[in-house]
């Protein structure tokens, strides 16, 4: 069985402000450490259930925030600029996408460093206002690929289970977008190992359990960004019957 792992740097434990996640800052380098400890959490639990191969995408900022040496055999890391494509060598041969350390979408509030894609952007599809939970998991329904874990702080765990029928591990409980009461170090590593393992078990019982998130065509995607310094808000329209040509073209990677 084959897992592919797309990990986030906002919803990891431990992480509760900015500048933990800013590579020029000291603190980033643990939180560095902290995310692959959940990778590799999520990876033991697959493990046991089965699962053989992973592909595990460093998908914060400039892609290169995960240790690499500390990533056992099995294991290939898509590291770096991707784009235009989001998540290479992901097809239907693989039975799940796990979304870790991901943060809930632009406006939730409170909610640990809640945003869509960039800083004053929201998007909506078909209507819909949408994160990058939903936009992951349309983009690996394309290939039928459920999203069957998503780990990160309450607000993110409430808006997964909204859209999708997934297992979810909560790390941290929000109090304000820069703050949250954190659960217990090895509690958050023990609750993604358990639940990686529990949804492998459920996956190699019966694929269908896990319906993948795909959507009907045309598509329309409403990308609204608002300047900070001016609070101007401008707003793009996108068309389309292809979603990942959309979103390559709105958001420059699907
Ligand atoms: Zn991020």
């Amino acid at each position: 069985m084959r897992i592919y792992i797309s990990v986030d740097l906002e919803g990891i434990g431990g992480v509760v402000r900015p500048e933990q996640v800013q590579p020029n800052h000291p603190s980033y380098t643990t939180t560095c450490l902290w995310a692959t400890e959940e990778v590799l959490a999520a990876i033991k639990g697959a493990r046991q259930a089965g699962a053989t191969e992973f592909y595990v995408k460093d998908a914060h900022a400039r892609g290169i925030n995960l240790h690499w040496e500390a990533l056992p055999a099995g294991v290939y890391l898509v590291a770096g600029r991707t784009r235009p494509t989001r998540f290479p060598k992901l097809h239907s041969t693989f039975h799940a996408l796990f979304l870790i350390g991901y943060h809930a979408k632009a406006g939730t509030s409170p909610a640990v460093l809640a945003h869509t894609w960039e800083e004053g952007m929201r998007l909506w599809l078909n209507g819909q206002e949408i994160g990058e939970i939903a936009v992951d998991a349309a983009i690996a329904g394309l290939w039928g690929v459920p999203v069957t874990l998503v780990s990160g702080d309450d607000r993110t765990a409430e808006e997964a289970r909204a859209l999708l029928p997934c297992h979810t591990v909560v790390v941290k409980e929000a109090t304000s977008e820069e703050g949250a009461i954190l659960h217990p170090r090895t509690e958050v590593l023990q609750a993604i190992e358990e639940q990686s393992r529990r949804v492998v078990e459920r996956l190699s019982k019966k694929r269908a359990s896990f319906p993948p998130l795909q959507l009907s065509p045309p598509f329309h995607l409403r990308v609204e960004k608002t300047q900070e310094s001016t609070g101007q808000v401008n707003v793009a329209e996108f068309y389309n019957y292809d979603l990942r040509a959309l979103f390559q073209k709105a958001l420059g990677e699907g």
